[in-house]
């Protein structure tokens, strides 16, 4: 018998075999969260991305929590106690299906109740993260301002205090889930420095008027928050972190999941090209056929399982407690980026139908340029990989 044929044949979906990498608890994840994607989003996902609104989000976030998709890889007070490598996966099966799905599930874990987690008393754990974990109060996180976007060092939002109480005034912008939250974690400027506060959101003063008109992101609710002069108990504060060192382990967090789930719209967005070149027929044969549309699917094949591997290798260094911020940034700099190139290239091989909400395709592009732009631009994140590798710092 010669070598060849002791090989396990090439399977299509997964070409590099990185499904051997996986553990059985790790596979029991993914089938789980990609069966309730395959119910209960794929279905619906183009009618609310074309009418623009995410309706039974509170619905949809119970069930998150009820299979254990939110604070996945946090421990106790509910959460799954996950890897991070099983969080990825579920972020990539979440933003196949779309990556409104994905960002409310990255927001609500990764952001709002990881900072609570990893820089709360223990009192705002125990109030906040069981309910946050079931689904039952949902999360938002208010770092950008209309004014300060990657440069939140400089924001205006303050908190000052009066007796034993904060005094929030400011404004916050571009906030996910902000209008359905129950609970915000909102970092200010204080005479200490930057610091995050817990804002149960129906404070008097606080308010979260919804941001219309997107073209990205559109099943996905994205809010201005206003804080007229609210006024907070002294517990309100994040007792363990002062500066932007907060914020930022948050948002670094929530970036590993975008690594993941970004190779999820890429690889939905394959799928459908791949699938459309093996059927559609022009000057008598399947597109797929002319060496023009293959160069194209290797091409796209060759990003995507490359970028999944990406994805594979940086969570096993966060499970191991070895993952640095600036390997963070090599990863959504490359995986987002190249995830949208595989969106434009599939929509060319769809042709007219590629523009067509019928099709995955145009709505994970465009909801890519929003990946693209939050949790740090492609920009920011060059800047982090060249004062990395040069020791010199470009941000100003
Ligand atoms: C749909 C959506 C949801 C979001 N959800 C949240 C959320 O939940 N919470 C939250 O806090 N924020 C959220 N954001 C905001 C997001 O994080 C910011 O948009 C992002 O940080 C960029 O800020 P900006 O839009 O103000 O752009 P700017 O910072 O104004 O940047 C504009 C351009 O200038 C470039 N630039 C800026 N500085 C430099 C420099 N030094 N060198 C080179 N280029 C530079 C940028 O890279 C970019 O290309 C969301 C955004 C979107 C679109």
């Amino acid at each position: 018998m010669s070598a060849s044929a002791k090989l396990p044949p090439f399977d299509a979906a997964d070409p590099l075999g990185i499904d051997d990498l996986l553990e059985p608890e790790d596979l029991a994840v993914r089938d789980t969260v990609r069966a309730w994607a395959a119910d209960r989003v794929l279905p619906y996902v183009a009618d609310w991305y074309e009418k623009g609104e995410l309706p039974g989000i509170r619905d949809l976030a119970r069930e998150l929590g009820s299979i254990g998709a939110l604070g996945m890889s946090l421990t106790g007070y509910g959460c799954a106690g996950a890897s991070a490598v099983q969080y990825g996966l579920a972020c990539l099966e979440l933003e196949a299906a779309d990556s409104g799905i994905r960002s409310l599930v990255s927001v609500q874990g990764s952001l709002a109740m990881y900072a609570i987690h990893r820089f709360g008393s223990e009192e705002q754990k125990l109030q906040w993260l069981p309910r946050m974990a079931a689904g039952e109060v949902i999360g938002c996180f208010g770092l950008t301002e209309p004014d300060h976007g990657s440069d939140p060092a400089s924001m205006r939002t303050h908190a000052k205090r009066d007796g034993d109480d904060w005094v929030l005034g400011g404004r916050k912008m571009w906030i996910t889930n902000g209008s359905v939250a129950g609970v915000a974690v909102v970092w200010a400027q204080t005479e200490e420095g930057i610091r995050g506060f817990v804002v149960p959101t129906d404070s008097p003063g606080f308010s979260a008027p919804e941001i219309k008109h997107k073209w990205s992101l559109r099943a996905s609710v994205t809010s201005e928050l206003v804080l007229d002069d609210v006024r907070l108990p002294a517990t309100a504060v994040l007792p363990e972190v002062t500066g932007l060192r907060g914020p930022l382990s948050c948002l670094s967090h929530a970036r590993y999941g975008i690594v993941w789930g970004a190779m999820g719209a890429a690889r939905s967005s394959f799928e459908a090209a791949l699938d459309y070149a093996r059927s559609r027929e022009q000057f008598g044969r399947p597109i797929g056929g002319f060496q023009l549309t293959q160069a194209k699917l290797a091409d796209m094949a060759v990003e995507l399982h490359k970028g999944i591997l990406l994805a594979h290798h940086l969570g096993r260094r966060m499970d191991a407690g070895r993952l640095r911020p600036e390997q963070v940034s090599f990863g959504k700099l490359n995986n987002v980026r190249e995830a949208i190139e595989i969106c434009r290239t599939a929509r060319t091989i769809l042709g007219a139908n590629g523009i067509s909400l019928e099709y995955p395709v145009m709505r994970h592009a465009t909801n890519l340029e929003s990946v693209l732009t939050y949790e740090g631009t492609v920009e920011m994140h060059q800047l982090v990989l060249g004062k990395a590798l040069t020791g010199l710092d470009a941000f100003r």
